[in-house]
């Protein structure tokens, strides 16, 4: 089905969001829906449940019809050629084209030294943010903390101050639904960077393609995707926190998944302000217990309809992450080039296989493409993505260029 108008979806309802994304296990629990429902009919609030899904029907009985959450949903489809036509002006053409369509890649990091360290992969998430602020483009930045009364689980959070930037760097290796925040700033008249994973930056740029007059769509100046492998469910932190540090949730003060020198350790800090750690290799075998089915099934590795993607790369010091970056659009380039120009990035180009240096890639574009043809042949359900080709047997060799 061709991305069309939201005419198209005119006499879908909450009920066919339910029967055809969530119960059928393809719901990426981004919160768009929810965002976009005037009627106020579903609610995200069951993020630290685990298998069960976290969006929920709030007051279905108010649905009348109007099939916004169903066109928005970029669960059970995504039109990616067409989104990226219609906001980077260029589609993907060949399946070599693992990482999407894109002006410019770089290497980059952020040129404070703090906010670098501080960063999951370099800090230019943060340092683009601030810039952005800084400059007067944005009244705030809808990312992700940690809730204050369950410092493991996180939880959207909109920054309005550089301060307030900084306090949501590093990778909460957990899911968000992020998306749902955005009505309440729209009914604020804010102007709003968004920070997602790429469900929800598609989810965003359905809210843009369907929705384009409404206060929702205008709402976002701009947003910055971050590649993703996966993410898990809440119990995976928990997993790791009661069974393989002994730590009681109620002792948690606070979390970090990449505490320390590269690539960093999973470190809980309890109310006495002990730290007790294990090592990122082991964190990771935890936490891939506890991946959301609807990531392994999911198409989109480097947030490829975003203005600005964000991931990671090991290219100048083996010590140290920095972020790979690719700007899509006009919107992004403008950010990007004058986060530079101003001194909050540091970044230097470089050929596509430094972008290509990590294993998310492989495991997104190889693994979970496999999976995707296997369902399908044994008529489980699976994402749609018109006119974007995900047949295994049309990617390119399994090589990508020099390892770490
Ligand atoms: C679940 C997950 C999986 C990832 N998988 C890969 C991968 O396979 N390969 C790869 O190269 N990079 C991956 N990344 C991206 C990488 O970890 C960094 O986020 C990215 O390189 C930006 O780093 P930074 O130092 O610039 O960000 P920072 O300056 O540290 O800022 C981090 C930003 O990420 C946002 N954020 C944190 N957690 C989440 C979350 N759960 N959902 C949405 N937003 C969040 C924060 O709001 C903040 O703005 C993943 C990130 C996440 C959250
Ligand atoms: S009122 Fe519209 S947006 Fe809300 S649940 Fe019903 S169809 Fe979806
Ligand atoms: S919009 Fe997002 S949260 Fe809502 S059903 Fe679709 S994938 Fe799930
Ligand atoms: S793999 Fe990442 S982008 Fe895909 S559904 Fe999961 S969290 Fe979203």
């Amino acid at each position: 089905m061709p991305l069309g108008t939201l005419q198209d979806f005119k006499g879908k309802t909450a009920q066919d969001l339910f029967s055809d994304v969530v119960d059928r296990g393809l719901c990426t629990a981004c919160g768009t829906c929810v965002a976009v429902c005037a009627q106020d009919c579903l609610v995200m609030e069951g993020e630290e449940l685990s298998p069960g899904e976290a969006l929920r029907a709030r007051a279905v009985e108010r649905c009348n019809a109007c099939g916004m959450c169903y066109a928005c949903c970029p669960g059970e489809r995504v039109q990616m050629p067409e989104l990226e036509e219609r906001f980077l002006g260029s589609r993907t053409v060949t399946h070599e084209q693992l990482l999407g369509t894109y002006k410019d890649r770089y290497v980059a990091m952020a040129a404070d030294g703090v906010m670098r360290t501080a960063g999951a992969s370099g800090g230019t998430a943060a340092a683009l943010q601030i810039y952005a602020l800084e400059k007067g483009l944005i009244d705030g930045v809808l990312g992700v903390g940690y809730r204050e009364d369950k410092p493991w689980v996180p939880v959207a959070v909109f920054s309005r101050t550089r301060e307030e930037i900084l306090a949501t760097q590093g990778s909460k290796y957990t899911h968000c639904s992020v998306n749902d925040a955005l009505r309440d700033l729209a009914k604020q008249k804010l102007r709003v960077a968004v920070v997602g994973l790429p469900c929800h930056i598609q989810g965003v740029r359905k809210v843009q393609a369907y929705l384009e007059r409404t206060p929702l769509a205008r709402s976002i100046a701009f947003t910055i995707g971050l590649f993703c492998a996966e993410n898990r469910f809440t119990r995976g932190a928990e997993h790791i926190i009661t069974r393989r540090l002994g730590v009681p949730l109620e002792d948690v003060a606070r979390i970090s998944y990449r505490e320390g020198a590269y690539p960093g350790a999973f470190t809980v800090w309890d109310k006495e302000d002990q730290s007790y750690s294990i090592p990122y290799p082991d964190q990771l075998t935890f936490l891939w217990m506890h991946t959301r089915p609807r990531c392994r099934i999911c198409y989109d590795y480097a947030a490829e309809v975003a203005d600005i993607s964000l991931g990671e790369t090991q290219h100048l010091d083996k010590k140290m992450a920095h972020n790979a970056a690719l700007v899509r659009t006009e919107t992004g380039k403008e950010i990007f080039d004058g986060a530079v120009e101003e001194g909050y990035v540091v970044a230097q180009a470089v050929d596509e296989k430094f972008i290509f240096n990590h294993t998310g890639l492989e495991r997104k574009k190889y693994a979970n493409l496999m999976r995707i043809e296997w369902y399908r042949q044994h008529g489980l359900p699976t994402p749609d993505y018109p006119g974007a080709s995900t047949r295994y047997d049309e990617l390119p060799p399994f090589y990508f260029g020099p390892k770490r």
